[in-house]
């Protein structure tokens, strides 16, 4: 689109100064007709090349909402886990002014990750560690074990550590739903962190309109529930392309700490740094709904009874059992 901008630019100040110099000549001037035509030109151009920032955002069919707005570059994507943006927001990734890191700090093995990215996708300048980062041992050791991170992860502390990013020109988050997409209890704390500082500061949050559900042998799929709750929808198109080529960064890079016992600590929670599924993404790929869940500080899930219901299907997991992060409903 920028391209477009330029043209349009360049055009109106040569027929300007075309008909400058016709008036000095007094030549004829420049013919509405001809003017009418190269607008017209123009105009055709622009619609061939839609604005790259909205190209992966719709607004479905009858729907009120418009994706227009996403492209003013006021837009946090705010997520609990390394590849959760990949695997819940990528579609967001093009209008993204950060991407937040929100439920444990960054290590080594995570800066090397995102050094890796392919650098047309402008990654790693918009990554930001709210959490700071700790050494791949200490990560290891405290961050892959659910009750010794419990006390440090919860709603309090996340919210303290994104509440500054709360702030002007921010207009609004895509983050995880209420019921954490599989339930995961991070990214439920993530969630109920996000709607409270949007309240207060009157932001726009969106999330994913979708649950994963298991078949009786343990395979999930995604659901898309967005039309059940009547919500303010819009669509977002994990491109394949991309969602291949960075799940492949994930995938060559494995956890490793300094010390045998600790790197074997790191592998027993992941054996790389994709901890999403490695079978066929097709459920990941192409158009997923997105749901408007706080609107200008109003939250829209508070009184709803088709969300409430998730958030009691979906089982919380990953919690600590005899400490829970999560506080009871
Ligand atoms: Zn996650």
């Amino acid at each position: 689109m920028g391209r477009i901008l330029k043209i349009v630019e360049y055009s109106i100040i040569i027929f300007e100064r075309t008909t400058q110099l016709s008036k000095l000549h007094s030549r004829e001037r420049m013919r509405p007709t001809l003017y009418r035509l190269l607008l017209s030109l123009l105009l055709t151009l622009s619609l061939l090349e839609p604005a790259a920032a909205q190209s992966t955002l719709r607004a479905p069919d009858g729907g009120q909402e418009s994706v227009g707005v996403f492209s003013d570059g006021h837009t946090l994507v705010v997520f609990a886990h390394q590849d959760d943006d990949v695997l819940w927001m990528l579609a967001f990734w093009p209008v993204a002014s950060k991407f937040l890191l929100a439920a444990y700090p960054a290590a080594p093995v995570f800066q090397d990750l995102v050094q890796s990215f392919p650098a047309e996708l402008n990654y790693r300048v918009r990554w930001t560690p709210i959490w700071g980062s700790v050494d791949n041992d200490i990560w290891a050791e405290v961050f892959t074990d659910f009750c010794k991170r419990a006390p440090i992860v919860n709603l309090a502390t996340i919210r303290a550590h994104l509440r500054p990013y709360f702030a002007p020109p921010i207009k609004r988050v895509i983050t995880h739903n209420n019921w954490g997409e599989y339930g995961h209890v991070q990214h439920r704390l993530v969630n109920i962190a996000v709607r409270e500082l949007a309240v207060e500061t009157g932001l726009d949050v969106w999330a994913p309109g979708t649950r994963v559900l298991r078949d009786a042998g343990g395979q999930s799929r995604q659901v898309h529930v967005a039309s059940e709750l009547g919500l303010p929808t819009i669509e977002g198109y994990f491109d394949p392309k991309i969602f291949r080529s960075v799940r492949e960064v994930y995938q060559a890079h494995r956890p490793v700490a300094s010390t045998p016992e600790l790197t074997a600590t790191f592998l027993n929670w992941s054996s790389t740094l994709w901890t999403g599924s490695h079978r066929p993404e097709d459920d990941r790929i192409g158009w997923r709904p997105f749901v408007k869940l706080v609107d200008r500080g109003v939250d829209l899930t508070a009184e709803n009874p088709a969300v409430r219901r998730l958030e009691r299907d979906v089982m919380v997991v990953n919690d600590c059992p005899t400490n829970p992060a999560l506080p009871s409903p």
